[in-house]
């Protein structure tokens, strides 16, 4: 019976690794456990002092920090973000933000915050796209942690890529792009905040996002991102 089971199911959906193309022993996954091993774990094992937190302590409220990957040109993950963003594998970063949130659940197992905003993309990309990456891996992590997640904040322009801007010019790049809705407010004020990235890279991003939600009141921020750019 289960042989026809597996037969159909077989047929019905992909169990083969997106990476290596391996059969995958777990029901409805994308990615075998061998080549989730294999991705570059960061060794963050502390999330209230961390190398991020050092980053962007000048935020008064910042709370936590946490980011699973080093997001480097010559690893597995390299391909699998490129999967997520370009060709439509959706639950691949809903996989991805679950193994985010086992991760730092095991490290962080008393946490708490109120909400987990993800970052979004622009409504033109997101459109092309059919979702915002990041909203899929805040949705894995919320249900691994047990905080709620909303697509509260808007990206009111698209930016163009930061990739050949330095720092000043990042952080002019993102100036102003991002909002909420004056109806949404009442859900951050005096509200702990997480801020879900895919790869932080300058933090230019981050900043800004942090700069709105301090100004619609929030308590205290936290970020968690999959993947960093940078090296700890
Ligand atoms: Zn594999």
């Amino acid at each position: 019976m289960k042989r026809y089971f597996d037969y159909f199911r077989s047929i019905i959906f992909p169990d083969l690794c997106l990476f290596c193309g391996d059969r995958l022993d777990e029901f409805l996954a994308v990615i075998c456990q061998n080549c989730l091993l294999s991705l570059n774990y960061t060794t963050i094992a502390e999330i209230y002092q961390n190398k991020i937190i050092d980053r962007f302590q000048h935020i008064g409220n910042l709370n936590a920090a946490y980011a699973l990957f080093y997001y480097r040109p010559d690893n597995p993950l390299h391909d699998l973000i490129a999967q997520i963003k370009y060709q439509g594998k959706k639950d691949l970063a809903l996989t991805l933000g679950q193994s985010l949130g086992k991760k730092f659940k095991s490290i962080a197992p008393n946490f708490k915050a109120d909400l987990i905003l993800p970052i979004p993309i622009h409504p033109k990309r997101r459109a092309e796209r059919g979702y915002n990456q990041s909203y899929e891996i805040a949705l894995g992590l919320s249900e691994i942690i047990e905080i709620p997640t909303e697509d509260l904040l808007l990206r009111l322009r698209h930016t163009p890529s930061q990739t050949k801007l330095n720092k000043m010019e990042r952080l002019a790049n993102v100036k102003g792009v991002f909002g909420i809705s004056k109806s949404d407010l009442p859900k951050l004020k005096n509200k702990h905040l997480i801020i879900v990235d895919d790869i932080i890279t300058s933090g230019a991003t981050l900043l800004e996002c942090i700069a709105l939600l301090n100004e619609c009141g929030a308590k205290e921020i936290s970020i968690i991102s999959l993947c960093i750019a940078f090296e700890l």
